[in-house]
C-alpha cells in the first residue's frame, strides 16, 4: 500500500487512534480484538443478573486475578452474557455502566435500621436484621392471620404485611420466593421482575 506524504500528515495529525490507523487502510478489527483479549486475560468470570430493572439481563462480571494467592479480587469489567436468553449479550446504558454502581462509595452493602422517631440510619448485621424481620413478621401474623372470612369460607390470608422482592435473581429464586411468601398467606406481594 502506498501512503502519500499528504495522507501521512493528515493521519498523524488526527492522532494514533484506531480511526487513524483505519484511514491508512489497515483494518482495526483484529487489533482491537487483541486489546480486548489482553484486557480480559486471566480475569475471573462470574455470571449474574443486572439488578436495575425487570428485564433482568444476564451479565458476565470480570474480576481481577485468577484467585492466585495475594490477589485481591475486584470487578473491573462487566458485559452482557451472549448465552443469556433474555439479552443475548446486549445491555442498555444503565446495565453497561454497572461497574460504576459496583464501586460507588454510596452503594449500600449492609442492612440499615432507622428507629422510630429518629432520622439516623444505623448499620446493623445481617443476623440482627433477619432476626428482627422474622420476629416482627411472626408477631404480626399471629395477631392478624385470617383463616376464615365472615361467611365461614377458608381464606388463609394475612393482609397486614406486604413483601417486595427485587429483580436481581434467577427465575428459580423468584419462583421459590413467590412460593414462600404466598405460603404465609401474604397477598400484598410484588416483585420487580413480575415473577
Ligand atoms: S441492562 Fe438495562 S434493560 Fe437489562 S436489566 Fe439492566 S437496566 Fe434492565
Amino acid at each position: 500500500m502506498r501512503v502519500t506524504r499528504r495522507q501521512f500528515f493528515k493521519v498523524t495529525a488526527a492522532g494514533l487512534g484506531a480511526s487513524s490507523v483505519a484511514a491508512l487502510g489497515f483494518s482495526t478489527r483484529d487489533a482491537l480484538a487483541e486489546v480486548r483479549e489482553f484486557k480480559l486475560a486471566r480475569s475471573t468470570e462470574t455470571r449474574n443478573t443486572c439488578p436495575y430493572c425487570s428485564v433482568s439481563c444476564g451479565l458476565i462480571m470480570h474480576s481481577i486475578g485468577d484467585k492466585a494467592k495475594n490477589t485481591e479480587s475486584s470487578i473491573f469489567h462487566i458485559e452482557g452474557d451472549p448465552d443469556h436468553p433474555v439479552n443475548r449479550g446486549t445491555l442498555c446504558p444503565k446495565g453497561a455502566g454497572l461497574v460504576d454502581f459496583v464501586h460507588s462509595p454510596n452503594r449500600l452493602k449492609y442492612p440499615e435500621y432507622r428507629a422510630p422517631g429518629t432520622n439516623v440510619w444505623k448499620s446493623i448485621s445481617w443476623d440482627e436484621a433477619f432476626t428482627r424481620i422474622a420476629r416482627l413478621m411472626k408477631d404480626d401474623r399471629d395477631k392478624n392471620f385470617t383463616e376464615k372470612n365472615a361467611d365461614g369460607f377458608v381464606v388463609n390470608r394475612w393482609l397486614t404485611t406486604g413483601f417486595l422482592a427485587a429483580s436481581a435473581s434467577s427465575n428459580e429464586t423468584g419462583y421459590i420466593t413467590h412460593k414462600v411468601v404466598r405460603s404465609t398467606g401474604i397477598l400484598a406481594f410484588d416483585n420487580q421482575a413480575r415473577v
